[in-house]
């Protein structure tokens, strides 16, 4: 059979508010035409993210009464640990509440004034933990890497030749840890393959530095191995994920990605001394060692989907589902990043609104589009995220690229929904002529994209 069917029936199901357009056009003035400011009810297709937005199963939720809330040595908390030991081979499971207090732990002990610490691409709260430490952030991606077009098996890949040249540069003393993000979020999630795993691995245990995953995407990641890297065909997720693993020291994860929860996250780790260290800080600012910051019900649920998310007729389903959106927008015209990622399909504004340049924000133009055309809820991942006004001068600094994020909840949407959304985008294409720019009229000093207020031109 040709056809990819989702595999689970609905048992228990949200039902959705239409609005009409004028109606979306006012609540869009209303939110000063930033969607962060829309109330989640009036919105119809929410792909702002596919964090902490996936359905857990029946099984999760049976879970989730089966919790064990005593504070000292829930059960609970020892079925996550077996999972996590399971998969990962780590010794030592630290709960958090999600994946950046994992970082923030981390990145405390590690991290500090003049270390520099390299990743293919650091996430932003990652960036933003090694930072507020006093550490430095290296991004090392291959240019390729950047590529809206280039179409390459697996573009989240770190630049290898780069890592050495930053090690010979600045010599192993200043770096306490390498991080390695599997899939690469901040690069249109697309996937590293398991050679560039272990040889970043190789090179880092060289130089006797630590070696770690940010593993938020794992059974993402060990998919597209399994699919496209020669050798992997014939092995199962769950044992090439244990292969990711295996070449680690430890792991910072987010259960609100591939752990199938709503919230959740730990830091995994083999190092006995920096176990106790981590626990020591996890007492302070999370909880006691076997609940960190979650409740019982969170570690069951969280244990459970562990296990669902290495289904592989889950992840058949999950990334065949990404891609049908990806092939469909391509096959109108539309240009995205290529070849679809993981979990997100990324639209480049700039090349689908050419004549709105990057000061007038291309992408948060078309987010405010898809809206209004559809009441459907993406995310802006350009000049207003990442570009810089200088406040005195005035002078503008652009992101490197102007893309539309469509984040694809897990289990949530049909492929109705999703037929729903490339009609929509397919409307606004044909009328993308009549689109304008729009400028900013109130931005905050840090973090402008969460709240600031904008007016169309
Ligand atoms: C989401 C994410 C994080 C942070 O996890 P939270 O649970 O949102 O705190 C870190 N790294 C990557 C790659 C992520 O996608």
């Amino acid at each position: 059979m040709k056809t990819i069917i989702e595999p689970f029936r609905i048992k228990s199901v949200e039902p959705l508010r239409f609005t009409s357009r004028s109606e979306r056009t006012q609540i869009l003035q209303a939110a000063g035409y930033n969607l962060f400011n829309i109330h989640a009810d009036d919105v119809l297709i929410d792909l702002l993210t596919d964090s902490g937005t996936s359905a857990m199963s029946a099984r999760q939720w049976g879970g989730m009464i089966e919790g064990d809330e005593s504070y000292a040595g829930s059960r609970s908390y020892h079925q996550l640990e077996e999972k996590v030991t399971e998969l990962t081979g780590f010794r030592h499971l630290i709960p958090t509440h999600q994946g950046r207090a994992a970082e923030k732990i981390l990145f405390n002990i590690v991290g500090g004034q003049g270390k520099i610490i390299p990743n293919n691409t650091h996430f932003d709260t990652t960036r933003a933990n090694i930072e507020v430490s006093g550490a430095e952030a290296v991004d090392l991606l291959p240019p390729a890497g950047f590529d809206p077009v280039a179409v390459d098996a697996f573009k989240g890949n770190m630049d290898l030749e780069a890592f050495e040249a930053l090690l010979s540069k600045h010599g192993a003393e200043r770096i306490p840890i390498t991080m390695l993000t599997v899939t690469n979020n901040s690069n249109a999630g697309q996937p590293v393959s398991m050679e560039n795993i272990r040889r970043a691995a190789e090179i880092s245990h060289r130089h006797n530095i630590p070696f770690f995953l940010d593993a938020c995407r794992f059974a993402e990641n060990a998919y597209f191995i399994k699919l496209r890297e020669p050798g992997y065909q014939k092995i199962t997720v769950r044992e090439i994920a244990a292969e990711m693993f295996s070449y680690a020291d430890g792991c910072t994860m987010s259960g609100k990605k591939d752990g199938l929860v709503n919230m959740g996250g730990f830091l995994a780790l083999n190092d006995e001394e920096l176990a106790r260290q981590a626990r020591n800080i996890l007492v302070v600012t999370e909880g006691f060692p076997t609940y960190g910051g979650l409740a019982g019900h969170d570690l069951q649920a969280f244990a459970i989907g562990l296990d669902e998310v290495l289904e592989e007729d889950y992840l058949k389903y999950r990334i065949r589902s990404v891609t049908y959106l990806g092939e469909h927008l391509t096959e109108l015209g539309v240009p995205v990043f290529q070849p679809p990622g993981g979990h997100a399909i990324y639209i480049d504004a700039g090349a689908f609104l050419p004549h709105i340049p990057a000061r007038q924000f291309p992408g948060q133009s078309l987010a405010c589009e898809l809206y209004l055309c559809g009441g459907i809820r993406s995310c802006e991942i350009g000049s207003v995220m990442f570009g810089k006004t200088d406040p005195t001068t005035g002078d503008f600094a652009p992101a490197r690229l102007e893309m539309v994020r469509l984040a694809i909840p897990r289990r949530v949407y049909t492929k109705s929904h999703i037929d729903y959304v490339i009609e929509c985008i397919g409307d606004v294409y044909r009328r993308r002529n009549e689109i304008s720019g729009i400028r900013i009229v109130q931005e905050p000093p840090i973090l402008r994209h969460f709240t600031a207020r904008f007016s169309p031109l």
